[in-house]
């Protein structure tokens, strides 16, 4: 068997199966794991205000890994909160608007819940919540964008979608949304684990991605902010380092450094170090190695599960502007037993159900119990691929029985 060339970075690839629920979690790379390891061993201390010498050393640390990550994203990193999770950083600004009965907000049917339910969630305080369509391929069209966004206060729309794995023109969404006023907000979590993502220049006012999609360790993520945006923003959540003062009669909200209000309490700092060691090496890998072999795992596969008479591939059926995201059904089988079918016979790991997106999957597919994702990244190879086109083959034949 060939392996990836990005297999030796990867200690947790598994020997035996396949590893196919990237989408869900990527595997952590070495770097990550070391990073966390040696703050606990060598620094293992409380950062920002300790005076100390190995205090300050851990905040420089932090704070090189926040620039790590303004990198990955092009940005400053004056822009760069760190938040446990993209939930947490969606969450944090759809709970800090000062919203009010008959503002208008934006989103999409393409949505994970974390990008779909806090803004659902606004209704409840007389906001007018418009939910886009897509195509039935999962794309979103600019110019429903800008028409849907006439008279709205934000937009909040994914640059990828972890059903389908279309990926967005995210510069001409984000110019679409932006054009009447509205703050753009844009869920990163399966663009960023797969593409080169570059924000300056682009109207978006916050984008939010998770480590753990990223090579990083879980409990980890961050907020691109803008500086607009963070203004417009009250923190839902205080406490240590969101205040500059304090008395019974009230609190100075901190203003400086501008993420520290974004950041209350003690932060996941070993998971910060490892975030920030993920974006370093995802940073130094060979780019255009990993496009070509993304582009040969996905010409593969969807030529393999295009072939299987029965299987109903749900998403883009070409190479357009798509990641190795692949959401698939065997009429007659449900996703639960075809995924434990794909595990227990074949070391297939899958994942089922609708992947916390049961809008997209009622709505471009009409299916309310989902489907099964096989989701690949830089460490899979083409022997993974041809796994499960045979086990599906095998699959869908014995199901037109
Ligand atoms: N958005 C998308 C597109 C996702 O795929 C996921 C997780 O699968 C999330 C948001 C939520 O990420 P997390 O659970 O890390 O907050």
């Amino acid at each position: 068997m060939i392996r990836s060339p990005f297999a030796p970075f990867f200690p947790s690839l598994p020997d035996s199966g396949s590893y196919l629920d990237s989408a869900a979690k990527t595997l952590t790379c070495s770097a990550a794991l070391e990073a966390q390891q040696s703050f606990y061993r060598e620094f293992d201390c409380n950062i920002e205000r300790g005076i100390y010498a190995r205090s300050a050393m851990a905040s420089d640390m932090v704070e090189g890994a926040r620039t790590e990550v303004a990198v990955l994203l092009a940005s400053s990193p004056e822009r760069i909160s760190f938040a446990p999770s993209t939930t947490h950083a969606l969450n944090s600004i759809a709970l800090g608007l000062p919203w009010r009965a008959g503002m208008k907000v934006v989103t999409t049917v393409l949505e994970h819940h974390s990008n779909f339910l806090p803004w659902l969630a606004l209704r409840r305080r007389g906001v007018e919540v418009a939910v886009l369509r897509a195509s039935p391929d999962g794309f979103l069209d600019p110019d429903d964008m800008r028409k849907a966004c006439d008279g709205a206060f934000l937009a909040a729309f994914t640059h990828a979608s972890n059903v389908t794995g279309s990926v967005q023109d995210l510069g001409a969404l984000a110019a679409a949304a932006s054009s009447g006023g509205a703050f753009v907000v844009v869920d990163g979590a399966q663009a960023l684990s797969h593409s080169e993502v570059d924000i300056s220049g682009l109207c978006v006012d916050a984008y939010a991605f998770s480590g753990h999609k990223c090579f990083g360790p879980t409990g980890t993520g961050a907020l691109f902010i803008s500086p607009e945006l963070r203004e417009a923003l009250d923190p839902a959540i205080l406490g240590g380092g969101s205040a500059s003062d304090s008395s019974p009669e009230g609190f100075e909200a901190v203003k400086d450094p501008p993420h520290s209000a974004l950041e209350p309490g003690t932060q996941n700092i070993a998971g910060i170090l490892g975030l920030g060691a993920a974006a370093a090496f995802r940073l130094g890998m060979d780019h255009d190695l990993r496009r070509r072999h993304a582009d040969e795992i996905t010409a593969r596969c969807l030529e393999g599960l295009r072939g299987i008479e029965g299987l109903e591939l749900h998403g883009p059926s070409g190479m357009r502007s798509r990641l190795p995201v692949f959401s698939f059904s065997v009429e007659g089988l449900s996703p639960h037993m075809l995924a434990m079918r794909l595990d227990h016979e074949y070391g297939l790991m899958t994942r089922s159900g609708n992947h916390c997106a049961p809008t997209l999957w009622r709505t471009l597919f009409g299916r309310s119990r989902g489907g099964v994702r096989a989701s690949f990244h830089d460490y899979s190879c083409m022997a993974d691929v041809d796994l499960l086109i045979a086990a599906m083959g095998r699959i869908a034949s014995d199901a037109r029985k």
